[in-house]
């Protein structure tokens, strides 16, 4: 059976690699595509398309990257910058890198896309589906399933591939400063808790 074309949208290396691995099993064969506009700052979204192109090489998969244009992501999610991570500024976020893969797929006369987003156990996969659904092209996979998220970090050490501990833009940064603070606080207030 031949395998049908689809554009992925790959937030970060790890992520896309167990995600091409179950769309073959599906069927897929995918073009990796990296717009992400949201990562900041430039050098990081460099540093994570690097990686990307490392996976593109492992499983043999043409990477196409689009314009970075953090300006036009920030315009967009204005009036957001103060909601907390998983709020409405990360709906709108889904919405403008769906829509940018979407408008790639159609520019490569690829029949079919999805994202990698789903990968992640912080993100929700029915909300990503809602949006996705926009497009007639969608098609909803929920890649954390059948142990994927576990399935990208083996991948990812396996090609010794960068894992960053921040969502992408530089408001998930901020809280991940303050979640690996309040980390040390806990861990720092157990080794010198008194017992009994
Ligand atoms: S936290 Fe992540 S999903 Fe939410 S707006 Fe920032 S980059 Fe986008």
């Amino acid at each position: 059976m031949e395998s049908k074309a689809l554009l992925l949208h790959c937030c970060c290396g790890p992520c896309s690699t167990s995600s091409i691995e179950r769309l073959r099993t599906l069927g897929y064969e995918p073009v990796l595509f990296f717009g992400n506009s949201n990562i900041y700052p430039e050098e990081e979204a460099r540093r994570r398309f690097g990686e990307l192109e490392k996976v593109g090489c492992h499983f043999s998969l043409r990477v196409i990257r689009s314009e970075y244009d953090h300006n036009s992501w920030r315009k967009e999610i204005e009036g957001h910058e103060h909601d907390p991570e998983r709020g409405s500024r990360c709906d709108i976020c889904f919405a403008y890198n769906l829509r940018e893969a979407a408008n790639e797929a159609r520019k490569q006369g690829i029949p079919y896309f999805t994202t990698t987003l789903t990968v992640s156990p912080h993100k929700n996969s029915p909300l990503i589906f809602s949006i996705g659904e926009t497009w007639d092209e969608f098609v909803p996979i929920d890649f954390k399933k059948n142990g994927g998220f576990q399935r990208s970090i083996e991948l990812a050490r396996l090609l010794d591939l960068y894992r960053q501990d921040y969502c992408g833009c530089e408001f998930s940064m901020r809280s991940s400063g303050e979640h690996q603070k309040a980390d040390r606080h806990d861990r720092h207030a157990a080794e010198h808790s008194v017992d009994g």
